[in-house]
């Protein structure tokens, strides 16, 4: 029998390492299994769309057959559980996938911090569902308001996602004429934390042109069926002794700065592993839940490998490469060569992440920051306008045309 090589999910990582190791092997020197909770890859980092236009899905979510070539397996299961010392993987409806060499890419759960009624209340954003159940809670929230008393939706979290998930609600709600109030809540002092001012500032400058409305600098405490409680609000609210001292839910002011009453709350304000990886086998980080792996993506278990969200990928400075699609579809390049280079016994390469800058979509509008354009150095660090929409453009239909067809690239130009 060949070798059996196993990839699981079909986000960048996996879709990215499947083509990869496809292009790097022989169809006699290895057998390839691809696993996936879904039989389409989903273009993650433009889901956001999908909340303003439903439709967009069909060029968001890209069925597994037009990326795999005809040799490899593909089969559709959520994987639970692996077995390192057997090197089997198990999925959820009974299967068991032998492997020699296994490649982990099952990306990110959403992480909720422990924080009180969080879990219950909040939509979040990790799927074609989500996105879709985001869209639906939008649009009826929008339908009940009124313009004397619109609706209010508050996006937990301004990282990526919530600030372009914000943008397309707002969007929605221009589209529309939707009766909605937009607020983004952030704990610490900016949108987009921990990044460089310039790109703060121009982001913030493109959500006050949206009119979405940022709230910075406290942090979620609670949430209930009603409201977002902030900093010591939820003390404040509840009374020093709890439950007794509480007042009636009609008599809590929610003009209050730290009492955000909401229709629909999405938050987006963390990653975690997902649950399954306490059984893959392999030494994760306990706070994170997230795969602990070498520069090369091996793991602690022998024959496994793990990259993008998945996995807290060593970098040589003590550092680890960030949860991005951009680090993910780079490692995947050098992934499906060290499988490759795996099942041959050759020795693995080492990946380093190239931060190649960043676009962020506020809506219509495109900040670009620190953006390496290929062949040239593009004189100004931050910019928007049409040159900015046109890269992040490029950037979602070139990986369309890397991982499937340019005609599908074209199709989704407009959309993304
Ligand atoms: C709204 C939004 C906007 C974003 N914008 C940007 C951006 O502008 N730029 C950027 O660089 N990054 C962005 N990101 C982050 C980026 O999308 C992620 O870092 C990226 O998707 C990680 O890729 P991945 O392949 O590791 O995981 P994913 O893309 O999440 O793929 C994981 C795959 O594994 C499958 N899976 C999960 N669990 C299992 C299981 N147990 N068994 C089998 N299959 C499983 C899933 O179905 C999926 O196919 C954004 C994220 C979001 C949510």
């Amino acid at each position: 029998m060949s070798t059996q090589v196993v990839v699981v999910g079909a986000g960048y990582a996996g879709a990215g390492t499947v083509k990869a190791f496809e292009d790097a092997i022989e169809p006699d020197e290895a057998e390839l299994t691809w696993v996936s909770e879904h039989d389409y890859h989903l273009v993650l980092h433009e889901a956001h769309r999908v909340i303003r236009k439903p439709e967009v899905e069909s060029k968001v979510a890209i069925p597994v057959e037009e990326i795999k070539s005809d040799d490899t397996e593909f089969v559709r299961g959520r994987v639970t559980e692996v077995d390192a010392d057997e090197r089997v993987v198990r999925t959820r409806a009974g299967d068991e996938i032998d492997y020699d060499y296994l490649l982990l890419a099952v990306g990110s759960a959403t992480a909720f911090f422990g924080i009180d009624g969080l879990r219950e209340h909040a939509l979040t954003l990790k799927t074609l569902d989500d996105a879709r159940e985001i869209h639906q809670a939008v649009k009826t929230a929008g339908e009940e308001a009124t313009t004397t008393d619109p609706a209010k939706v508050i996006v937990g979290g301004a990282g990526l996602s919530g600030i372009q998930s914000a943008g397309e609600i707002a969007e929605f709600r221009d589209d529309h004429k939707a009766p909605i109030d937009v607020e983004i809540v952030e704990g610490l002092d900016s949108v987009f934390p921990n990044n460089d001012p310039e790109v703060q500032g121009a982001i913030r400058k493109r959500l006050d042109g949206k009119e979405i409305g940022v709230s910075t600098g406290e942090f979620i405490s609670k949430v209930d069926e009603h409201a977002v409680y902030l900093g010591g609000a939820e003390t404040e609210y509840y009374g020093e002794d709890g439950e007794g001292d509480a007042p009636a839910p009609e008599d809590i002011d929610f003009s209050d700065d730290l009492v955000m009453e909401y229709d629909v709350l999405l938050w987006t304000g963390g990653i975690t592993g997902h649950d399954e990886v306490d059984d893959f086998g392999v030494d994760a980080d306990d706070r994170s839940g997230r795969v602990y792996a070498e520069s090369t993506f091996e793991t602690s278990a022998d024959g496994v490998f793990a990259i993008g969200d998945t996995a807290l990928v060593e970098q040589d400075d003590d550092e680890v490469a960030p949860p991005t699609a951009q680090a993910a579809w780079q490692a995947a390049d050098v992934a499906g060569e060290n499988l490759a280079r795996a099942v041959r016994g050759a020795p693995l390469k080492s990946w380093r992440h190239e931060d190649k800058g960043t676009l962020i979509s506020i809506g219509e509008e495109v900040v670009a920051h620190d953006v390496q354009a290929p062949g040239f150095k593009i004189p100004v660090n931050t910019f928007g306008g049409p040159a900015a929409k046109a890269l992040k453009k490029g950037v979602a239909s070139r990986w369309i045309a890397d991982v499937t067809s340019l005609g599908r690239a074209v199709n989704a130009w407009g959309d993304m």
